[in-house]
Order: structure tokens, then C-alpha cells, then sequence
């Protein structure tokens, strides 16, 4: 019989009850794809952590092995991209929700999926990174598409103490913003001073209905929340400013007004790392190699090993998770 090796698998039953176990697996199990690869790091996002409680759809298939994001070597190939003993890092693409994902010490996935892992990082250096950290760059490139540079004025960021927003702070401080943070744990205030907030708000400012125009009090943001928050955002950016919107941790809805946009000219840019082009992906994990500093990086991450992810998935979504979590296999 093949090897076996360890898989967290989510699947519900006849009433549509999920469940979560940790099974043995062989690599017959596996979907179908050109490259098979040894998941050597993982890591805990907001959305593993949604997929392993069930609280949103994002699981949909069962069974499914979770996790929307992995670092490896190829073991095996038949993409022309690729071959045994390449590093590569892979985020989304539907991996983790429509195909068996990163929580298990193989996976198999189409090589068009994959990037090189960026010369100069460990598969846990990029974990550490993960989608959230991916994502975060990819709001920091859209903000400096639209021309919102350092000297525009301060940008906010929401959500600051979770993986996106510990990564996006970290990057926009090395860039030279003034990075104002907004959060809901006054406790995490020191920590996100040391990753180069000039100013830590509290996330109440903006979680409650607000007007439609406020004080101008930022050039650009951040938002990992949404709902309020990103309304209030909004209301409050500086004439011709931008907000780059990749989250839903306060809610999926947006009760805003029009107001900003053409009154102010503000615009929203919307950010999806799942499908993001490749050449979009290449573009940000060469950023991310250059311009995130590694000390910062450790700063905001904390190492479980494979049987403790079931249980940090759940802590994530409570909220419970502050920056980054590198799962080792
Ligand atoms: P985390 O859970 O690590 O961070 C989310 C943060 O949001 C929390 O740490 C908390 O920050 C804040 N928050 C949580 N609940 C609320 C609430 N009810 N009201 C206001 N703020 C709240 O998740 P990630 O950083 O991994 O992901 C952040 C968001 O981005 C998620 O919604 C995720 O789905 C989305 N995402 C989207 C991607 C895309 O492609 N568009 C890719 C990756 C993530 P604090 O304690 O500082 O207040």
C-alpha cells in the first residue's frame, strides 16, 4: 500500500451537520493535477478558520481537505514549469475550497496555480507571509497604482491586529507612511507601534453607523473589515484618496453613501488574492521578498505544528489570532 500521511478532512453528514477530523491518507486520494507537492509549511486564515467551523460557505465540496494556501517542494511533475525538488508557494485559486487544499502533507494541484517560492525565503518565511500577508500587498500595490504615495498624507489600516493588517502596517511603515491603525484589542497597541503605526485608534471609532461625509482625516487605507468600518473609511478619506477593500471580518455588507465617491472623488479599489492574475502574484510575492522586513515578519508570527491547526482555526475566527501563524508539517 502507498504511504500514508496525515489530512484534515471537513465533511457533513445527511442533515448537512460538518464535521472536522484529522485522517490518514495515501496519495491515490488526492484530486487530480499535474504537479504532486510536499507541504513542508501552512498557515491560518481568516477563511481556513470560516471553513473549518462552517461559519460561511466556504467549503463546497465534501469531503474536502481546507487550508487555501501552502509551501513546498514538487515531488512530482508533468507541467512544464515544474520540476522534483522546485520550491513553490501556492495561494487560492480555489484550493482549500472547491479542490483538497493545504492541510495535509501532500497536495496536488495544477502547476499553472503555483509560484517560485521568492529567492531568499524559507517555505517558513512565506508562510509567515501567507495569503493575508499576500493580500496585504496586493492592497499596498493597488493604493500605490492609484498615486497614493508617502507624502499624500497617513493611510489607515483596519483590522490592524490580524494577519492582513499586521502585514499591511509593517509594509506601508517601511514604505515610509505615517500608518494610522485601527483595532479592536487596545492590549495589541504596542505591538503594532513596534510594526510602525505612528497612531493606534480605537476600532469603535468606525464600527458604528456613521455620517456620510466625516473630517478628512486620511489619503488612503487598508480595510480588512468592512461593513461600517469601511463606510466610515470612506467618509473620512481625503479628497482624491483611495481605500483598497479586501475583508469581511465586521461584515459583508457596506451601508455607505455615494457621498465620498463624487463629492470627494475618493475610489474604492477592490482586492481578490484567489484569482489574481499570475503575473499579479509574481509582481507582489517580488515585493514582498523586497520591501517586508524579516525581523518584523518573525515579530508577528507564532509556529504550531500540524495537530494544532484544527484548533487555531477555530480561535480565528473568535478573533482570538493576533498576526500571523505558521502551521510546520
Ligand atoms: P484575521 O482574523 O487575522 O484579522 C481580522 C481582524 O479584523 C481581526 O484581527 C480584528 O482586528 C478585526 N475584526 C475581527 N472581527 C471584527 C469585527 N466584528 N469588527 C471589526 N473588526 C473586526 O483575518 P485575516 O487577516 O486573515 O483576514 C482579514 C479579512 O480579509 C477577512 O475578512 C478575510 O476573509 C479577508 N481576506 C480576503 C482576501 C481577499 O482575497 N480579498 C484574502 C485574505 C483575507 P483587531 O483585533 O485589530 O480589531
Amino acid at each position: 500500500m502507498a504511504d500514508s500521511f496525515k489530512a484534515v478532512l471537513v465533511d457533513r453528514d445527511e442533515d448537512r451537520k460538518q464535521s472536522v477530523e484529522m485522517v490518514e491518507l495515501t496519495e491515490e486520494d488526492l484530486m487530480p493535477g499535474d504537479v504532486t507537492v510536499a507541504v513542508e509549511a501552512t498557515t491560518v486564515n481568516y477563511k481556513d478558520g470560516l471553513a473549518i467551523t462552517g461559519k460561511a460557505p466556504v467549503v463546497r465540496r465534501f469531503p474536502l481537505i481546507p487550508g487555501i494556501d501552502f509551501a513546498g517542494t514538487v515531488l512530482t511533475s508533468s507541467h512544464p514549469d515544474w520540476k522534483e525538488g522546485d520550491k513553490v508557494v501556492l495561494n487560492g485559486w480555489g484550493v482549500g475550497e472547491t479542490h483538497y487544499g493545504a492541510y495535509a502533507a501532500r497536495a496536488r494541484v495544477n502547476g499553472d496555480w503555483l509560484v517560485p517560492l521568492p529567492e531568499g525565503m524559507s517555505v517558513h518565511d512565506a508562510m509567515a507571509v501567507g495569503t493575508a500577508g499576500y493580500t496585504a500587498m496586493l492592497c499596498v500595490m493597488a493604493l500605490e497604482r492609484h498615486g497614493i504615495v508617502p507624502d499624500r498624507g497617513p493611510v489607515v489600516v483596519t483590522g490592524a491586529a490580524g494577519g492582513v493588517g499586521s502585514v499591511a502596517v509593517s509594509i506601508l511603515s517601511r514604505l515610509g507612511y505615517e500608518v494610522i491603525a485601527s483595532t479592536g484589542r487596545q492590549e495589541e497597541a504596542s505591538y503594532l507601534k513596534e510594526l510602525g503605526a505612528s497612531e493606534v485608534i480605537a476600532r469603535e471609532e468606525l464600527s458604528g453607523p456613521g455620517k456620510p461625509l466625516g473630517k478628512e482625516r486620511w489619503a488612503g487605507g487598508v480595510d480588512a473589515v468592512g461593513s461600517h468600518t469601511l463606510a466610515n473609511v470612506l467618509s473620512m478619506t481625503s479628497y482624491g484618496g483611495a481605500v483598497a477593500a479586501c475583508g469581511l471580518a465586521q461584515g459583508m455588507d457596506l451601508p455607505a453613501s455615494v457621498a465620498p465617491f463624487i463629492l470627494r472623488g475618493v475610489s474604492l479599489l477592490g482586492i481578490d488574492s484567489v484569482m489574481a492574475p499570475k503575473e499579479l502574484r509574481l509582481e507582489a510575492w517580488k515585493r514582498i521578498a523586497s520591501d517586508l522586513d524579516h525581523g518584523r515578519l518573525n515579530k508577528i508570527t507564532t509556529v504550531i505544528p500540524f495537530s494544532g491547526v484544527i484548533d487555531a482555526c477555530r480561535d480565528i475566527v473568535e478573533g482570538k489570532v493576533r498576526g500571523r501563524i505558521v502551521v510546520e508539517m
